[in-house]
């Protein structure tokens, strides 16, 4: 798809007008849908007429929304959740069976893992780590019962790459459902179904939105397992309101926009952090220095906006660090307007021991910086005072 297209794409992709003829999609806050007569809402139930029933299954604003993004992502179909994590746990939940097996990158988002780890078991599916940096290993952890491979790429928040036409080939090969989340990339710098990937998971809370206001999630791709996806939510509810489906499609129509001046600002911050005395070094996809440079020019647009490095001196250097920072947010969400930056090892995972925080990669002063869309030189005088 050219970029043209895209932009288009996420501009004009758009429900159908009502009779007044609005140019920006009203708000569908209605929880349910009034039926003819007693034939059509038998035929609507049975599916053989295809219209909206209830909110918790279908709206016109959700639609909308997820019809976009299957366009952006060039997918079949899609369903939209209320968080990401509710996309990722329900898409799983709807696909797997009791003694059904993961294949995951151990280097994913912080409750990604924890449904892996904690809870998936509880219905006897379980899941083996492959290290992001190893992807040679990935085809030594395939079982019989192995259904699923999850990556993330870039991931959260070490920002390592991942091959994505590697991860399809080994699931092309072994026949396994590939799911990636591209909540850091958007759809507008990296489509992983064109390598191969069946389903694509979005946390629509980040850069989708992108000023910080509201949740949500998607998941698109392979139209029979959206099928299984769509039934399984339907029925268990986690659907993405009305309100903040509307809200989220208007922000696409701004994404390329945004995430251009986002990726601009990130690569300034990412080369001011290389030069400076009291870093260690530092990690973004479009950096010669980044180990997977060349998997991230061959699979991605731009860099993205999420910078990680390693202030010197540990895990005290990193709290101070953290304290004197005046500009920028402390704050858990990233992909916001606003630049923020966060030290895992003494907060999201300080309850890791240092040695399963180095396996996900997260040092003892690593510092995470989502770069936002103020004048870049005042989020770099900023970084740059509390370095000192
Ligand atoms: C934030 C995030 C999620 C979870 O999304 P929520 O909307 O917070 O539930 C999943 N994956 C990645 C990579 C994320 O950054």
């Amino acid at each position: 798809m050219s970029k043209d297209n895209f932009e288009t794409s996420a501009i004009r992709t758009q429900i159908e007008h009502t009779q007044f003829l609005e140019n920006s999609s009203p708000l569908y806050l209605t929880s349910g849908f009034v039926f003819e007569n007693a034939e059509e809402m038998r035929a609507s139930f049975t599916e053989e007429k295809e219209r909206n029933i209830y909110s918790r299954f279908t709206n016109p604003n959700t639609s909308e929304f997820v019809d976009k993004v299957c366009k952006m992502e060039g997918a079949e179909d899609g369903f939209a959740f209320a968080t990401g994590m509710a996309a990722i746990f329900s898409s799983l939940a709807a696909l797997l069976n009791s003694g059904d097996h993961i294949v995951s990158a151990r280097s994913v988002f912080g409750s990604t893992h924890v449904l892996f780890t904690n809870y998936f078991p509880k219905w006897n599916i379980t899941t083996s780590y492959f290290n992001v940096n190893e992807p040679d290993t990935i085809e030594s952890l395939i079982t019989p019962k192995t259904k699923i491979l999850f990556a993330e790429s870039p991931t959260n928040p070490a920002v390592d790459v991942l091959d994505l036409e590697l991860l399809g080939k080994i699931a092309n090969k072994h026949n396994l459902i590939l799911v990636v989340d591209n909540c850091f990339a958007t759809p507008y710098l990296q489509q992983p179904i064109k390598f191969g990937a069946d389903l694509v998971v979005h946390s629509a809370t980040k850069l989708m939105d992108g000023q910080g206001r509201v949740l949500g999630g998607i998941t698109v791709g392979r139209k029979d397992l959206i099928r299984e996806i769509y039934l399984f939510s339907r029925n268990t509810g986690p659907s993405l309101s009305p309100f903040n489906a509307w809200l989220l499609s208007k922000s696409l129509e701004t994404l390329v926009v945004r995430v251009d001046k986002h990726c601009e600002n990130a690569l300034k911050v990412a080369e001011f952090l290389e030069n400076h005395e009291n870093v260690n070094w530092v990690k973004y996809p479009f950096l010669k220095s980044h180990p997977q440079y060349q998997v991230a020019k061959k699979q991605m647009k731009k860099g993205g906006n999420i910078v990680a490095f390693e202030v010197k001196g540990g895990i005290e250097a990193g709290r101070s660090f953290l304290n004197s920072i005046k500009l920028c947010s402390l704050s858990a969400n990233l992909g916001d307007t606003k630049t923020i930056v966060t030290h895992p090892a003494s907060t999201t995972h300080s309850k890791l021991s240092e040695e399963d925080r180095l396996e996900v990669g997260i040092s003892d002063g690593l510092v995470r910086v989502s770069v936002g869309l103020e004048d870049v030189s005042d989020v770099i005088n900023d970084l740059n005072q509390a370095l000192q």
